[in-house]
């Protein structure tokens, strides 16, 4: 090695490298990158390091810049020993003492001109305003004031490089390098290059690597030529001249609002991206919606079924009344009741709620509640309005359409049959759609009916809840649906019956006839018995005859038909029971209604309270909660490893910010910011979205159902849980940037 004194020593000395050596572990094989470097250099040189391909041109500039470390011998700066810097250490000497100028520039392409010089300075801890004057003097002086507010990514190389220069001009420290930085250029703009670099070298160290030294060597002041990781030539060829040397750069924290700054310039700098985190957080806030009323909705549906078997109309809002002396009520009762606080409507003689009335024909069957034709709806998909009293109208939630054409169901000879038997002939002339804003879960349709329809369900349900027995000499003997079952026919006349043969064997003769038989109908309400006289008994020779029927026999056999009369006398009843419906479950309203019954004289049951949950409902909440829980997880975890790919290919941006020398602190706070702010633009359209389901814009019933289960507490904590996962996110991500040291960061990056 040939050392050359020849030129006296005029710098203040900077950099101060003894015996230094870096070693290359790859794959198991260690390589030398640097073997025992001896080097001084000092203030005011322009250095130009030259060597093949391969010699350690570049890693030497690197553990200089503090990018990268170094395993043997000694780096002194300022005379400082570098041997026991931790990473931390570097990063502020590198802050303080230099600026790199990359081969491959290391801009940030999506920002202008004007925004990577001012990129440096925020990062420096100076303000956007601060710091106007001097970008636009640099960019002058590099010669593309033209320029200033073009994206990178439309310059070319010879441009670049120029703006890359500028950044290093910007950062005013005491140490400029620059890895071949005439490597892409032509002639003319490395011309210019060489200059601009010359001219920094002034009051700097500037040291630059090139395989090119003929475009230095007018201003080179020294030459180092490398060989396999040996210092092989140091040539000392001009002076270097005296003068105001300087000094390491001051730096602050960057400010708060430069990161704002930022993480909403890096929000909507690259549309493509922004798209793309945007989608993935709207299928997050949507997905993790949708799982919350779902789970909502069952949680409805469970509520509504944990509830005895008795009512199955079962809403929070009902409360069952009769008098407490078991009497009729009267439209005394109801003028007085509907006057209590908190009630809403009455629902008189309410066994009808309870009861669902299947209707069948040749073509159609379907089944539904039954409703007066009070509220039914003006406005038919199909039909027209009733008018005779066996016409119907259904009304049904779209997603619980009828089969079948409605020509077809209009045309179909339809019936409706009893509980404790008979059927009634009927027709459906006419069909609505429910409003789905007052969806009921089990999603049952409507029969809008005629009150004389509506009073022989009111008598059938009565029947249902009745038991009735029969006396017949002297025995008691059940009357229920497979035997001896108390139907209404219109042939036998008052005070009559006719009877199926089983009522014969009751007497030794085997003849009925002429005797009576007591009727006992006995329910929670009343008690009433009627006597009949045996007038007939039925058999399959004269049944049709008698009771004027075309049915077949095993259709009629087996029951006691009196006169619709006394079957009236026995069923059709004033109201005993009725249903009142109130404003507020709230449980303290509700009591005060039951309260204020109370002490009119009525017996309540309040649906709310009756409410019983069944073991299985215990067993099925036990799987919904977790199954809950690990469905969010999930949309979670694939929200979470999307964005870390979209974050990846975003990694040398990251890269250049913590080479310019941002704080892993503060490169998470831009990151939150700028997911923050797609979140909140994601959060904004969910609830855009949800506003445009509530006032009907879009109308879609499963959506309307999910928002209607969204209460404002649910759009709170939705709103925590993408939050609380943006910041996870973004925590992780700068976290996985800093564990390596910055030149491997930036590596792993530019693959
Ligand atoms: P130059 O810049 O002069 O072309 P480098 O400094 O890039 O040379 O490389 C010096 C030596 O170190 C070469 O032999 C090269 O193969 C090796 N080297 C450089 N970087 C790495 C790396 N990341 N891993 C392993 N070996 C490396
Ligand atoms: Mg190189």
């Amino acid at each position: 090695m040939q050392l050359r004194q020849s030129i006296e020593f005029r710098g203040k000395e900077m950099i101060k490298l003894r015996n230094l050596s870096k070693f290359y572990y790859s794959k198991g094989i260690i390589a030398s990158g640097l073997s025992r470097i001896n080097l001084d250099l000092e203030m005011g040189e322009f250095v130009v390091i030259t060597g093949e391909s391969g010699s350690g041109k570049s890693t030497l500039i690197n553990v200089i810049s503090g990018l990268d470390t170094y395993e043997e011998g000694e780096m002194y700066i300022e005379g400082q020993e570098t041997s026991h810097y931790s990473v931390g250490d570097f990063e502020e000497y590198r802050k303080k003492y230099i600026a790199n100028i990359f081969q491959n520039f290391n801009l940030v392409s999506s920002y202008t001109v004007y925004q990577n010089i001012e990129l440096i300075l925020l990062i420096e801890g100076r303000s956007s305003a601060d710091v106007k004057d001097k970008v636009n003097d640099i960019i002058d002086k590099v010669g593309l004031t033209e320029y200033r507010n073009t994206k990178v990514s439309k310059l070319s190389g010879g441009q670049k490089q120029r703006v890359a220069i500028a950044r290093a001009l910007a950062k005013e420290t005491p140490i400029i390098v620059a890895d071949e930085p005439t490597g892409n250029l032509d002639s003319e703009s490395a011309e210019i290059v060489v200059r601009l670099l010359s001219e920094l070298s002034k009051d700097r160290l500037v040291i630059v690597v090139t395989h090119n030294y003929d475009q230095f060597e007018k201003y080179a002041t020294r030459r180092i030529k490398l060989n396999d990781g040996k210092l092989n030539e140091d040539d000392k060829i001009k002076a270097v001249e005296n003068s105001e040397d300087m000094k390491p750069t001051e730096f602050d924290k960057i400010k708060a609002a430069s990161k704002l700054k930022l993480g909403f310039r890096n929000t909507f700098n690259l549309i493509p991206k922004f798209l793309l985190t945007l989608f993935v957080f709207l299928f997050l806030v949507f997905a993790v919606a949708s799982q919350y009323t779902s789970y909502k909705a069952q949680n409805d549906t469970l509520n509504n079924l944990g509830f005895n078997s008795f009512f199955m109309n079962g809403t929070d809002d009902r409360i069952v009344f009769k008098k407490q002396d078991n009497t009729p009520l009267t439209d005394a009762d109801y003028e007085q009741v509907k006057k209590l606080k908190n009630v809403a409507r009455i629902e008189k003689n309410d066994l009808i709620l309870d009861t669902n009335v299947y209707i069948e024909g040749e073509s159609t069957n379907l089944d539904g509640y039954p409703a007066s034709r009070e509220n039914m709806p003006k406005k038919l998909v199909a039909g027209r309005l009733p008018e005779a009293d066996d016409e119907i109208v259904v009304s049904y939630y779209s997603f619980n359409k009828p089969q079948g054409e409605p020509k077809a169901i209009f045309d179909d000879n339809l019936k409706i049959n009893l509980d404790g038997g008979g059927t009634i002939k009927c027709k459906i002339v006419g069909l609505a759609v429910k409003d789905s804003n007052t969806i009921s879960l089990s999603g049952a349709s409507t029969l809008h009916m005629s009150e004389a329809l509506l009073q022989s369900i009111k008598n059938s349900a009565l029947r249902r809840v009745t038991n009735v027995e029969l006396t017949i000499n002297g025995k008691k003997a059940p009357s229920s649906e497979g035997s001896m079952q108390l139907v209404a026919n219109e042939k036998v006349p008052a005070g009559n019956a006719f009877v199926t043969e089983e009522v014969d064997a009751f007497y030794d003769n085997g003849v009925s006839k002429g005797k009576k038989i007591d009727i006992q109908a006995k329910n929670i309400y009343y008690t009433d018995t009627i006597t009949v006289t045996s007038q007939n008994t039925y058999n399959k020779s004269n049944y049709k005859r008698l009771l004027g029927t075309e049915d077949e026999y095993d259709m009629v056999s087996g029951k006691i038909y009196i006169s619709p009369q006394d079957y009236n006398y026995i069923f059709e009843k004033p109201d005993y029971q009725s249903s009142v419906f109130i404003k507020d479950t709230d449980d303290d309203k509700l009591a005060a209604v039951e309260k204020e019954l109370d002490k009119l004289g009525y017996k309540t049951i309040s649906l709310k309270k009756a409410k019983t949950s069944m073991d299985e409902l215990s067993i099925i909440n036990l799987i919904r909660v977790p199954m809950f829980v690990i469905m969010t997880v999930a949309i979670f975890f694939i929200c979470y490893f999307v964005i870390k790919l979209i974050l990846k290919s975003r990694g040398v941006y990251f890269s250049i910010l913590r080479m310019l020398g941002l704080d892993m602190k503060s490169i998470k706070q831009v990151l939150d910011i700028e997911m923050l702010t797609i979140i909140h633009i994601a959060y904004g359209l969910f609830m855009g979205f949800a506003y445009l389901v509530k006032i009907k814009v879009v109308d879609v019933t499963t959506i309307q159902n999910m928002v209607k289960f969204f209460a404002l507490s649910d759009y709170i904590i939705l709103y925590i849980i993408v939050i609380a996962m943006s910041l996870i996110i973004s925590r992780k991500f700068a976290k996985a940037l800093f564990k390596s040291s910055a030149m491997n960061s930036y590596r792993e990056g530019a693959q």
